[in-house]
């Protein structure tokens, strides 16, 4: 039987500080709470594998991601007893892709030349600005230079697949900025650059404070970063593969590309969202409840485990829970799928729905391919130029429910 592709998402949810524009779910912790927190999702991940024994055994595991907060802030040996355990418990394919979210400044020789060691094989940099005003505006912990050292240590310890993450739109950023961050950030040489705009979360101290912060770029400059950034980096010889996303040949990141491609992934951790079997459920968002639940004393699992398969236990591990109707999945096919520069497959629909796209979707497509925003050629849908820019639009028309 074909082996199916399963990813596994590590949620590591602590921070130096907190960056004024943050959302996630991520804080600063004390060394003890982190430990405990290693060790309750070990447990996690113990008492799913057990749960899911059966079904597991048709997945592979293809892709790693510790993702955060900031997973460079924890040890380097716990990063490495995770890798250990995720691979006694679930069948690791020998080529996965396993990435470790940094921030710059958090990470030393010895750190990274432990994630080399243990098989993690690509470094995710949140850089965000190569200007040392708007990291520091940002809240970031680092300057662009502490940045150019952390990278030159992750290369030294033989790291050849590196992502930098960008952001633009930030309060009082210009053009100029901008297009000086991502030539520093060219003659990096990295393998792969992602660059999204700054959403101002409700919440965050940003939103909360924002007449006290330099005003934001406008529509016509966002645009012209965007416009930048593409021609830019393909001159530069990366690809781009999705809205927000460029790679140079063969570093098309796998964790992302799952994502829109709806493959299953199990996240873990404080507030993890997963997709397994079309069941979409995040974990608990409260930390010391998450530690509670998953540290394995007897006593604890064994009361977890005789009682996994009732509702009410269900409702106690997650915030969220729910089988996804065919209509759910069908949206999440487009919606997700069209974020790809390739775009979406008509077959691939058709055999995964029995239904083929026209039928469902004959009259958005319809609409958008007249007035050029979308493309079909043959079995291929995808957006045109012009309709990645108002993507956000468009991905609505594309629900059913
Ligand atoms: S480093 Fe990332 S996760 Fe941590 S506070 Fe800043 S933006 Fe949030």
């Amino acid at each position: 039987m074909k082996n199916k592709q399963l990813g596994i998402y590590v949620h590591i949810p602590f921070c130096v500080r907190k960056c004024i524009y943050c959302d996630f779910l991520s804080a600063p912790c004390t060394r003890a709470v982190q430990e405990k927190y290693v060790e309750a999702m070990l447990g996690e991940m113990q008492q799913v594998a057990e749960e899911q024994a059966e079904i597991l055994q048709k997945y592979q595991v293809f892709s790693i991601f510790f993702g955060g907060g900031t997973p460079s802030v924890l040890e380097a040996e716990w990063i490495a007893k995770i890798l250990l355990k995720i691979r006694q418990l679930f069948r690791v394919s020998e080529d996965a892709e396993i990435t470790v979210e940094c921030n710059p400044g958090t990470i030393d020789e010895h750190k990274a030349q432990v994630y080399f060691d243990s098989g993690v094989n690509r470094i995710s940099f949140g850089l965000q600005s190569a200007n040392n005003t708007e990291l520091q505006m940002l809240g970031r912990i680092h300057t662009f230079e502490e940045f150019e050292e952390s990278l030159r240590i992750v290369k030294a310890a033989g790291f050849t697949n590196i992502n930098v993450d960008l952001m633009s739109a930030i309060p009082g950023q210009t053009v100029i900025s901008y297009k000086n961050t991502v030539q520093k950030v060219l003659a990096c040489d990295v393998q792969h650059i992602s660059s999204y705009s700054l959403i101002i979360e409700e919440g965050t101290y940003l939103e909360e404070h924002l007449e006290e912060f330099p005003p934001l770029p406008d529509e016509d400059a966002e645009r012209e970063m965007y416009a930048y950034t593409k021609q830019a980096l393909q001159e530069a010889g990366y690809q781009q593969y999705e809205i927000s996303n460029y790679a140079k040949p063969g570093f098309v990141c796998r964790h992302n590309l799952s994502y829109w491609e709806r493959t299953d992934y199990l996240g873990f951790g404080v507030g993890a969202a997963s997709l397994f079997e079309e069941c979409r459920y995040t974990n608990l968002s409260d930390i010391e409840q998450y530690i509670q639940l998953y540290t394995p004393t007897e006593t604890i699992l064994e009361a977890v485990c005789n009682t996994v398969k009732d509702t009410k236990t269900q409702s106690e591990r997650y915030a969220e829970w729910r089988v996804l109707s065919k209509e759910e999945q069908m949206e999440e096919f487009m919606f997700l799928g069209l974020r790809k520069i390739e775009g979406v497959s008509q077959r691939a629909f058709e055999k995964k729905f029995q239904v083929s796209m026209q039928e469902v979707y004959g009259t958005v497509l319809d609409k958008y391919q007249k007035n050029g925003l979308l493309i079909i050629d043959g079995d291929a849908v995808y957006l045109a130029p012009h309709g990645i820019e108002v993507s956000n639009v468009i991905m609505a028309d594309f629900l059913l429910t």
